[in-house]
């Protein structure tokens, strides 16, 4: 490298000097200054790895010269495939594995918009992954190149996510369905609601007082369905005081939303319950300190009420045409790439 940077590895070497005078010792032998025998090292060599595939280094020849040298390793591009059960978390999982530390950080990175992993991991939920990595001639992994395939099993449910270069030129990682990884929230989680009181500073309408409004209503008549705003795990679903029946979404270790004053719950949400954006989780309602039906819709980013207009979230791509045909086409590669790589239950890792 042109510039050492913190957390570079140099390596130093010394050893016994040749011929050095010490206390006027003439014949080599080595005196420490008060003349008893003792080790006083001189400085031998230098090295450090100034790339993955190059050692570069100096080191002090017979007659203490220094002279430099460059060591280059033969690194090949390996495609490696890995898996196996979650038990605490899914970076114990993967180093139990020998997952490199890179491709863990890639494959958290990717699941981040769909999984919250403080709270979504329980036990025996499992992972799977392909990546591509570079090998030294001793078959020790040297670096991440990029992480084609992985696939999360949480609760029974599994999501596999494929590396793909859009026409934009851009990689993202895509469902079987072609939609990105990144994903917004939905605006509006009724279809053909008004919105009826925004954000906040407003007078209440039934305690007459101003008082801060933590989240949107829209008016919608009584049994409109409610639509989860993004993918998640139901944190809550259940009375919650002036809130009516009331039903929070964990989307990840970010972002929450929550939904009031339904009349009644969709079938089968309940507390845990992964529900994906877009799928019915309830229906509008009157409940809790209501004027009449409307749902009130709030987002919750690090526990706190946010204003639900104003959330930037990268906006998720759909790949539709010709270019989702092409994405499939990789995806069926990937897949046939994936069966016939060895299962591997343990991965040579050095790192
Ligand atoms: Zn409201």
């Amino acid at each position: 490298p042109r510039r050492l940077k913190a957390g570079q590895q140099v390596t130093l070497t010394f050893g016994p000097q040749k011929n050095r005078k010490i206390n006027g010792n003439h014949n080599g032998h080595i005196n420490s200054a008060n003349g008893n025998d003792a080790y006083d090292p001189a400085f031998q060599s230098l090295s450090l790895q100034a790339s993955v595939d190059r050692k570069v280094g100096v080191k002090r020849g017979e007659n203490g010269e220094f002279s430099s040298y460059e060591i280059k390793r033969e690194l090949k591009k390996k495609m490696v495939r890995a898996g196996g059960a979650i038990h605490t978390s899914l970076a114990q999982a993967t180093i139990a594995q020998g997952v490199p530390n890179g491709v863990l950080a890639e494959m958290v990175g990717a699941f981040s918009y769909d999984v919250d992993f403080q709270r979504d991991i329980q036990d025996n939920d499992t992972f799977e992954v392909m990546f591509e990595g570079l090998y030294d001639d001793k078959n020790q992994f040297v670096r991440n190149v990029r992480v084609a395939f992985a696939s999360l099993t949480l609760s029974g449910v599994r999501m596999p996510i494929y590396r793909y270069r859009n026409s934009n030129n851009m990689t993202e990682f895509y469902n079987e369905k072609g939609e990105s990884v990144q994903k917004a929230l939905l605006r509006t989680p009724v279809d053909g609601a008004r919105l009826s009181s925004r954000y906040g500073k407003r007078r209440h309408p039934i305690l007459g007082y101003t008082r801060m409004h933590r989240g949107v209503d829209f008016a919608a008549h009584k049994g409109t369905p409610i639509k989860a705003a993004g993918n998640g795990v139901i944190a809550q679903a259940g009375r919650n005081g002036a809130y009516g029946h009331y039903v929070k979404i964990r989307h990840n270790s970010e972002y929450a939303t929550a939904y009031a004053h339904l009349s009644r719950y969709k079938k089968g949400i309940h507390s845990g319950t992964r529900v994906k954006q877009g799928e019915i989780i309830g229906y509008v309602g009157s409940t809790g300190r209501s004027t009449g039906p409307h749902l009130h819709f709030e987002v919750i980013r690090h526990g706190r009420m946010i204003n639900p207009l104003s959330v930037k979230l990268p906006s998720g791509t759909k790949l539709a045409g010709k270019e989702l045909k092409k994405f499939l086409a990789l995806v069926d590669d990937v897949k046939r790439q994936y069966a016939q790589l060895p299962e591997t239950t343990k991965l040579a890792s050095h790192q």
